[in-house]
């Protein structure tokens, strides 16, 4: 069986949680979750991170920080993993689900300025979504796939009409936007170090932001929100969200390998693009002008061209012991969200009905991928084949 996408771990990972076992160190606190820290500000180009308990907390936090109140509406694509969304209902404020754009897949900025324009009414506490009559607190760009929305125009955008942006780079640790890494572009940034992420601790995220009085306000709500180093004494309500130094030490071991697993996943981009070639109605994922991609989940599209449907394609892999995977029902679809705005999402829903992600972990051989091109390939001759038979007999 090829998998679709499973971690990397050979470097110093069990050395350095070796290390947390034989000092005891093991908990939220210790030398590994300060240096994973200081080493990934590096990494990223960050002033400050704060080492979190997965991408979800780190997300939940940061629209904490954005001022996200109960009734609040945020700014989501409909076209993405479903944490963000959830972390938006975990303040009880609302998602609003926008359409992406139909080359890269990432949340239109046309639709934001469409939404922000049309949808909405200017208010002192920021713009008002006429119809829902709730106040728009934020917008997250997410970066899917491991490549960057266009930050630029999000960010004029959110600054016009008085909004905040939280980026959630959790699954693009590692690309570029306009040459710089993700991390530092937007005020405050969120990472996920899940299983199935570019780097893991197993379960983790970091929250990355530019400005220190936030980044100390992020560390104290990580923290249960405690006021005093000896007595219990809190202010407000926080949240036990801290990362485990053992998780940290697995951090700090996957951290270093960081570049290697941007140019693994890049070659094994570009051997698809060239592999997949001239394959009617496979239509491969592209790089933006403005981005660099880390390519984390390496994602085709399945276009009626191609005589078979993505889910079909799925199933013939399968077969042939492949595992691929279509992308998330688009949110403005989900029964987990109703109740939700949304504006129309045309793209959305046709890349949700023809992609199909291919085995891309960073460990995958030059062999087992020819393979997955040569497999793919039969499923589409094979379907063409029959299909021409049916139609030649009817
Ligand atoms: C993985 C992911 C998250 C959440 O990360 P966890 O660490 O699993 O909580 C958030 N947003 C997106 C887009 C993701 O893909």
């Amino acid at each position: 069986m090829i998998p679709l996408c499973v971690p990397n771990i050979a470097g110093n990972e069990w050395r350095y949680v070796k290390e947390c076992f034989d000092t005891g160190w093991v908990s939220s606190a210790g030398p590994f979750v300060d240096r994973f820290e200081r080493e990934f500000t590096v990494a990223v180009g960050a002033r400050n991170a704060v080492a979190v308990a997965s991408g979800t907390a780190a997300l939940h936090v940061a629209l904490r920080l954005a001022g996200v109140e109960p009734e609040d509406e945020v700014i989501l694509p409909t076209l993405t993993f479903i944490a963000p969304a959830n972390a938006v209902r975990y303040l009880g404020g609302w998602p609003v689900f926008l359409d992406v754009d139909p080359e890269y897949w990432q949340l239109d900025p046309g639709e934001l300025v469409t939404f922000l324009e049309e949808d909405c009414e200017a208010t002192a506490c920021g713009p008002r979504n006429r119809r829902t009559g709730r106040t728009i607190k934020a917008v997250i760009p997410v970066d899917i796939l491991g490549h960057p929305c266009e930050l630029d125009s999000i960010r004029e955008a959110a600054e016009r009409f008085g909004i905040a942006v939280v980026e959630d780079a959790t699954e693009s640790l590692g690309a570029t936007y306009k040459g710089s890494r993700l991390g530092h572009v937007s005020g405050v940034t969120c990472f996920s170090f899940n299983g199935n992420k570019l780097l893991t601790t197993g379960g983790g995220g970091m929250l990355t932001c530019e400005d220190d009085t936030l980044a100390r306000r992020a560390r104290y709500l990580t923290t249960q929100a405690k006021d005093d180093p000896v007595e219990f004494v809190h202010r407000e309500v926080g949240y036990n969200y801290r990362l485990t130094n053992v998780q940290a030490a697995m951090g700090c071991a996957q951290l270093e390998r960081l570049d290697d697993f941007v140019a693994m996943k890049r070659a094994i981009a570009h051997r698809y693009n060239e592999g997949l070639k001239g394959c009617a109605g496979i239509r491969p994922m592209v790089e933006a002008p403005w981005g660099r991609s880390a390519f984390w989940m390496y994602t085709v599209r399945v276009e009626t061209g191609a005589g078979v449907s993505s889910r079909e394609l799925m199933h013939s892999l399968a077969n042939a012991g492949i595992q691929s995977r279509p992308l998330w029902q688009p949110l403005h679809l989900s029964p987990a969200h109703t109740g939700s705005y949304a504006r129309p999402c045309p793209v959305a829903e046709s890349v949700h009905c023809q992609a199909l992600s291919l085995p891309c972990s960073t460990g995958l051989s030059v062999q087992d991928q020819q393979r997955v091109v040569l497999e793919l390939k039969r499923s589409l001759a094979n379907s063409q084949r029959s299909g021409s038979v049916s139609s030649a007999s009817r």
